[in-house]
């Protein structure tokens, strides 16, 4: 008898993401030091297995926590503060002024606790943000033990935490340099886009990055607009830019990429720089919609991103898997791609490789961490299933998630977050969108 700390058996269905796409019925799965020790039958693990914590699952797939690529958690506290917009119109009339106003210490950690939330609560055990004073997402990340990498944000005109532009290498050093050791968070910096920052600023920020050895994001070829900004300016395509510039490896994140042509595609991947994803984001800002099932075929490593919860305006990634699969059927006119398997590896062991994190996480193999969310399949919508990648793509809610473990602590129990008071948080949340509110009748 071997013994461990946390044993979970009867599940109905472990689908564990790994290459070999295994996927097994009446399973079980062991837990030690936060790492998998075991992932198999049932019937054998009763047998090795002595261990402190034994949980039935029965009624439940058990699958690997998602991978939010790209968020601004802090923003939660502007949800459907303005829809409908352009995306230039949306940023400099209303997001750019409001953030200048409300944007501060306090407000960064009560927008990131709720967004941490509301991932968590949705399947999302790891994410990725960018936004300004990213020390307190970290903070709140560590609070809630959730994973993720959180990315000072550098732009070329003066932002909430770094008046003068010209400092931001500054702020970026105090960031790093007082940066809490850890192992499920890690710190990133995130350079806005080739629009809002000059190409001196990114070469120096990637620099940084790479003397850091940490991922440098950036926002690339969002819109139409953006794309002939750039060409006007440069003479060159966003990606081609880049490239130039000496920005590109596999620590950079470039965020989008709606409007990538096929050369520049070819560029991304030479370099091994990431791509992600965000759909539901580039549908409401209109944006365009990235040529995933070509980034596919080109073998590019991408995964899957919300954006802000103002431009989505939800963050939940599970139901991005069904736009994802959904949305590039219908505009391709080929129900053949974005298969249900394809896409859930992107917000799984693809995301997880686009973050550089694909040895610890993104699939449920022994010792690799424990990241696992738990579905509810006793549900109407869950009845019958044959297939439960079919069902997590196409049928699964935010709502089935009733389990999630981060490195083998649970926080979430029968959807309840385990660590701290959500109804105080709401709370507050509702109090500053009361002040913000009045703030925007004054104007
Ligand atoms: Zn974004």
């Amino acid at each position: 008898m071997t013994r461990t700390d946390l044993l979970i058996k009867d599940i109905d269905y472990l689908v564990t993401c790994d290459k070999e796409w295994n996927i097994f019925q009446n399973a079980a799965l062991a837990v030690t030091d936060g790492k998998i020790v075991y992932v198999g039958s049932n019937e054998e693990i009763i047998e090795i297995f002595r261990a402190k914590e034994t949980i039935s699952l029965k009624g439940h797939i058990l699958m690997p926590g998602l991978v939010n690529c790209h968020v601004h958690s802090p923003m939660s506290i502007f949800r459907g503060i303005a829809d409908d917009m352009p995306l230039q119109k949306w940023l400099h009339e209303v997001i750019f002024p409001v953030e200048s106003r409300w944007i501060n210490r306090e407000t960064v950690y009560v927008g990131a606790m709720l967004s941490i939330i509301e991932m968590v609560l949705s399947g999302t055990t790891t994410f990725c943000d960018g936004y300004f004073f990213e020390e307190e997402v970290a903070s709140a990340a560590l609070s809630c033990g959730m994973r993720a990498i959180v990315g000072q944000g550098v732009l070329d005109f003066p932002t909430p935490d770094n008046p003068e532009p010209k400092n931001f290498l500054k702020r970026a050093e105090t960031f790093l340099n007082n940066f809490p050791s850890n192992d499920l968070v890690k710190p990133s910096v995130f350079c806005h886009a080739p629009y809002t920052c000059s190409s001196e600023t990114m070469k120096i920020t990637k620099e940084f990055c790479s003397y850091y050895n940490i991922i440098f994001q950036i926002h690339l070829a969002e819109t139409k607009q953006e794309v002939k900004q750039i060409k006007d300016r440069y003479g060159m395509n966003p990606g081609e830019l880049l490239q130039e510039l000496g920005l590109l490896d596999d620590k950079t994140l470039c965020v989008h990429a709606v409007w990538l042509e096929d050369k520049e595609l070819d560029i991304i991947k030479e370099h091994s720089a990431t791509l992600v994803h965000c759909v539901e984001s580039n549908l409401k800002l209109a944006s365009g919609i990235a040529p995933v099932p070509k980034w596919m075929s080109k073998g590019i490593t991408f995964g899957l991103g919300t954006d802000g919860p103002s431009s989505n305006n939800d963050l939940n990634l599970l139901g991005e898997l069904t736009t994802v699969a959904l949305v590039h059927k219908g505009i391709n006119k080929d129900p053949t791609v974005c298969k249900a398997e394809d896409v859930l590896k992107l917000a799984t062991i693809q995301g997880a490789r686009s973050l550089g994190l694909e040895e610890s996480i993104g699939s449920l193999e022994v010792g690799k961490d424990a990241d696992l969310i738990a579905l509810d399949i006793t549900k109407p919508h869950a009845t019958p299933i044959y297939d439960p990648v079919s069902h997590i793509v196409y049928s699964a809610k935010a709502s089935d998630v009733k389990h999630v473990w981060i490195r083998g602590c649970q926080v979430v129990q029968n959807r309840r977050i385990l660590s701290f008071d959500v109804e105080s948080l709401l709370n507050e949340v509702k109090g500053l969108s009361n002040q913000i509110k009045k703030s925007l009748s004054k104007d």
